[in-house]
């Protein structure tokens, strides 16, 4: 069985050739990948910044975005059914008793450190032909998905991103009858830094909330990323072609910013846009270059005189799966080539190690196991 893996001691990544998992709980679920995305995170484990291999193994199958088919279960499965597509989530808990999080089944929030995570962090990954699972950390993903399903992982961002929103704006009484509609109706203003699937999903999910929403990023536009953008009903803004003095004008009154660059600079410049009682996302996490110059006098005169919350997210619950799952269906209804566009090629998995390890374009590239649904070229 194909796979691809990372070898952190002598620096490798690479096709290999491994045995087929097999299921040996009655619990387990044999899913045959269908498709892999290749977000930032495989590409500084294919840099050695990261990535554990399991005990015992020399290797880490990389991968962590997966859709795949259901191809055999065991006995105690009732949920799933052979033929099901699913999404497996990614982050197992820890073991440690005292890890409430964990405990109460949001690894997500866990406190130790020691939880594991498929394809990142002391398990093997999705991107293999064949992997097993138990039948709790499946989320079956309908039929009609099948182009876009692989999406999931990177909106599940922006749909936990949104719950710990939704439980943050309850302080606010006023906004009580907008959050019992699930809508902002326009009356709220989002900026959404950095126009990766990361961003876009979550432009996606901002305006489908009701939030007039601007994304703001590097390349001037038109670009793949901007053309979605403005296709989806929002606005593009590339950055450092607005003067500072005039952003504030551009943006007007921000109540939310969903960071999605690991630009820390950007991110605390920005921070310094936001207005009364509004909160700030980040999502993004910067590599350690070395201490940055910031303002802190000022930013820390705006959170308290504003009432303003920064927030901190990262992974996902089970529930933010099933919510990216329902949410995907609703954005392919409403942007159909906006949605798909975000997929910019999807190439075999013996081609997937020149992608980690040189410099690709595209927005989000896709290993597909399933030979039908390849592009032929990489944009
Ligand atoms: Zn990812
Ligand atoms: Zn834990």
């Amino acid at each position: 069985m194909k796979a691809v893996a990372v070898f952190p001691h002598t620096r490798e990544v690479k096709f290999i050739e491994q045995e087929a998992p097999r299921v040996t709980e009655p619990d387990h679920v044999k899913v045959r990948v269908l498709e892999v995305g290749i977000c930032g995170t495989d590409k500084e484990i294919c840099s050695f910044e990261y990535g554990t291999p399991p005990e015992g193994s020399d290797c880490l199958v990389i991968g962590h975005e997966a859709l795949g088919e259901v191809i055999e279960v065991g006995p105690a499965v009732n949920k799933v059914k052979v033929g099901d597509l699913v999404e497996p989530t990614v982050r197992r808990h820890c073991s440690h008793p005292a890890c409430n999080p964990c405990r109460a089944g949001y690894p997500d929030f866990c406190t130790t450190g020691d939880y594991t995570e498929r394809g990142i962090k002391g398990l093997h990954g999705f991107m293999t032909e064949q992997v097993v699972d138990h039948e709790r950390y499946l989320h079956v993903v309908p039929p009609e998905l099948r182009n876009v399903g692989v999406l999931t992982e990177p909106l599940t961002i922006a749909e936990k991103a949104g719950t710990q929103v939704r439980h943050i704006l309850d302080r606010l009484p006023w906004l009580a009858h907008y959050l019992q509609e699930q809508a902002m109706q326009h009356n709220a203003t989002a900026v959404v830094l950095g126009a990766g699937p990361v961003g876009l999903l979550g432009a996606m999910k901002l305006l489908q909330t009701g939030f007039e929403t601007c994304v703001y990023a590097l390349p001037p536009a038109p670009n793949p990323g901007s053309d979605i953008v403005e296709a989806i009903g929002g606005t593009y803004y590339s950055q450092g072609r607005i003067p500072p003095e005039t952003q504030q004008e551009l943006f007007g009154h921000i109540h939310l910013i969903y960071e999605a660059t690991g630009v820390s600079s950007l991110a605390f410049e920005m921070l310094n846009l936001l207005a009364p009682n509004s909160i700030f996302v980040m999502t993004g996490v910067p590599s350690l270059k070395g201490a940055i110059e910031v303002d802190a006098d000022l930013l820390m005169r705006n959170i308290v005189l504003k009432n303003q919350l920064v927030l901190g997210t990262v992974n996902a619950s089970a529930e933010d799966f099933d919510t990216a799952i329902k949410d995907i269906g609703i954005f392919r209804q409403r942007w159909p080539h906006a949605l798909q566009a975000i997929i910019t090629s999807r190439v075999a998995p013996e081609d997937a190690p020149d992608l980690l390890l040189g410099k690709s374009s595209g927005i989000k590239n896709v290993i597909s196991f399933d030979t039908s649904a390849r592009t032929t070229h990489r944009e």
